[in-house]
This record gives C-alpha cells, sequence and structure tokens, in this order.
C-alpha cells in the first residue's frame, strides 16, 4: 500500500474542504462548490475551467449541456465519468461564468494539485485554455495558447511525477461552433489510442 488511507478517503477530505472552503471571494455567489467525480483509482484525469450554472446547482462537474457532449466523447473511447476523474481548476462558479481571475486560480489551484498528487494520474486531459495553460506553467512548459497546444501528446513533469498531458478543446466551446466538435471527436480518438497504449483502462 502506498497510502495508509485510500484515494478515496484523501479525495474525499479534499472535497470537504472545498465544500467549505473561503479563500478566495468566489465562495461568496456558490451554491454549491465542485470538487469532482469520478473514480479514485483512475489513472487517467480530465480538467475543465470552472463551475457553471448547472454546475453550482448540482455540485457536480460537467452537470450541464458541454458536460452531456463530454460523456458522449467519453463513451465514444469505452470510458465514463465514473471510472476517470473529472475536475475544474477553479472548484466555485466565478458570476455570469467570467474566466476566472488569476488570483481565483493561483488561491484554489492548491486543491487541484493536491487531487493531482493523491491520484498520481497517467494521463492529463486538459480541456480548454485554462486548464491547458495552468497545467503547462506548472510543467514549466511553454504555452501559445490551446490552437497549437492541442492535439498532441506532452511528455511532462508535473509535481514531482513524470506525466503525459494531452490538451484540447473545451466541450462547451462545440455548443458554439460545430468544427470546434469536430476536433475534439477527433481528439478523443486519440486520446483513446493513447490510453490504450499506456494500458490505461477503465477502473
Ligand atoms: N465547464 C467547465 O469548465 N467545467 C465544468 O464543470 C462545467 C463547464
Ligand atoms: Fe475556495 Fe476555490 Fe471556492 Fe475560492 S474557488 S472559495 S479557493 S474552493
Amino acid at each position: 500500500m502506498r497510502h495508509e488511507y485510500s484515494n478515496q478517503e484523501l479525495l474525499d477530505n479534499v472535497a470537504a474542504e472545498v465544500r467549505i472552503c473561503t479563500k478566495c471571494p468566489l465562495w461568496k455567489g456558490r451554491k454549491k462548490a465542485v470538487p469532482g467525480v469520478g473514480s479514485p483509482e483512475s489513472q487517467v484525469l480530465f480538467i475543465g475551467e470552472a463551475p457553471g450554472r448547472s454546475e453550482d446547482i448540482e455540485g457536480e462537474p460537467f452537470a450541464g449541456a458541454a458536460g452531456k457532449f463530454l460523456d458522449q466523447l467519453l463513451s465514444e473511447i469505452g470510458f465514463s465519468r465514473k471510472n476517470v476523474f473529472i475536475t475544474n481548476v477553479v472548484k466555485c462558479r466565478p458570476p455570469e461564468n467570467r474566466d476566472p481571475l488569476p488570483d481565483e486560480v493561483k488561491t484554489c489551484t492548491p486543491y487541484l494539485n493536491r487531487q493531482i498528487i493523491i491520484m498520481q494520474p497517467k494521463f492529463i486531459v486538459t480541456l480548454g485554455n485554462h486548464s491547458t495553460s495552468y497545467i503547462f506553467q506548472k510543467a514549466q512548459l511553454s504555452f501559445q495558447g490551446i490552437t497549437l497546444a492541442r492535439g498532441e501528446t506532452h511528455e511532462i513533469t508535473l509535481l514531482g511525477m513524470k506525466i503525459a498531458v494531452f490538451a484540447t478543446f473545451h466541450p462547451a466551446a462545440a455548443l458554439y461552433n460545430a468544427k470546434y466538435g469536430d476536433q475534439l471527436t477527433a481528439d478523443f480518438q486519440q486520446v483513446g489510442k493513447e490510453l490504450l497504449k499506456k494500458g490505461i483502462a477503465p477502473v
């Protein structure tokens, strides 16, 4: 056993702290904080941006229209939200779904970092600009926008761990422009192949 406590217990501790967190001003506007969902034993981690309206009500990431599309993308490669882990850079909804502010990202990401350290994922899929920018910066990789970063696997060192990172668009982008949907579908097919190659299966 690597831990005295199970991943489930350790992730539950993070989630419990997130649910009552008041470290940045976003707590004031939230209904529910959104720590994350999925299998604590998953070797693959999906990271979005921040909760939106549905997520704030449900307390679960990707609970709205973008989430339906994410569920579809996952099912097309043989996974589901129950057998991967899905979370966001920032755990509470920004007002009017505005972008998270740098200070909010800085204050909140210790929770994400703890989740990553607990899970020790082999593969991270970043969904959109915010999570890609955060992970690339943290890994000291240059980031020049999602359009350049997406569509390939980057082997990085993150928090002292060797992890493969694959960046793609945010699933919500597909709701505004079908071309992003096609790109996401193609990117997820590639993720599916990479996971297969690395022997990473649903857990
Ligand atoms: N968009 C995100 O980035 N995360 C969610 O959980 C929902 C929508
Ligand atoms: Fe705490 Fe993060 Fe919510 Fe801010 S966004 S209150 S840091 S959990």
